[in-house]
């Protein structure tokens, strides 16, 4: 008689709880983005659990920041029945056979389907894959840049994706350029918004001082929970930007 699995905020961690028939509290934190999960028995309060979690939170950061320094994702083979995260969502990969070029489709609610020929290689395939990602997210994110340029009334002169190990995002307010990072394809909307909001307010300040954090309150105000979820992902760990840029 497990309950329904429910979410307790225990400083910047959001905890899942479930209540079993057990004995003994157990925390765990899981791989691959480092979950923090607790059992607890039936009779145990809010406070007790949050009392156990406080005590264990130099573990529970360890723990996290080894799971943080693993590579961040095991190498897929791109095969039928692997799931692939497209903007938040687990879509589950179909390959099916084609002809000439690999080609990378949404079908349905949950699908991701790849039309490969039997030559190609888990490379080209996950090569495939990483183009569709980056035309997704340059269609996904260029009215996101619109709208915010319009808001913040600052715009950069260029804005990219490519592959970043440790950042999200970074900008360079001298050369105002926005760089995004192409595994944002894999998030939700709204942590792929804050990102291109956090960059673009860089414009206005360069660091992360009471007039930034400002304009992100007044304009964002959800930003702080959007950044902990991206923070509590692989790539996260608080390293957002490259160490003299202020971006
Ligand atoms: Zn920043």
């Amino acid at each position: 008689m497990d309950t329904e699995p429910r979410t307790l905020i225990v400083g910047d961690l959001e905890i899942a709880v479930v209540h079993k028939a057990i004995k003994n509290l157990h925390l765990g934190v899981y791989p691959p983005d480092g979950r923090v999960r607790v059992a607890a028995p039936l009779a145990v309060s809010d406070e007790a659990i949050r009392l156990a979690v406080l005590g264990k939170l130099g573990w529970i950061r360890r723990q996290r920041a080894g799971f943080a320094a693993q590579p961040r994702e095991s190498e897929r083979e791109m095969v039928s029945g692997e799931s692939h995260m497209v903007f938040g969502e687990r879509r589950l990969l179909t390959v099916l056979p084609g002809h000439g070029p690999l080609r990378v489709e949404l079908s349905g609610q949950h699908g991701l389907m790849l039309h490969a020929t039997p030559e190609a290689t888990a490379e080209g395939r996950r090569d495939a894959l990483n183009r569709w990602y980056r035309a997704r997210l340059r269609e996904h994110v260029a009215p996101v840049f619109a709208r915010w340029q319009a808001t913040l009334g600052v715009a950069p002169a260029t804005w990219g994706i490519k592959r970043m190990k440790t950042l999200w995002g970074a900008c360079n307010p001298d050369s105002r350029r926005i760089w995004l990072n192409l595994e944002l394809a894999k998030k939700p909307p709204e942590c792929i918004e804050y990102i291109v909001v956090h960059e673009l307010a860089h414009f206005v300040s360069r660091h992360h001082d009471d007039q930034f954090t400002a304009l992100l309150d007044r304009h964002l105000p959800g930003w702080r929970g959007l950044r902990d979820r991206l923070n509590a992902e692989p790539l996260g760990h608080e390293r957002w930007h490259g160490a003299n840029q202020g971006g």
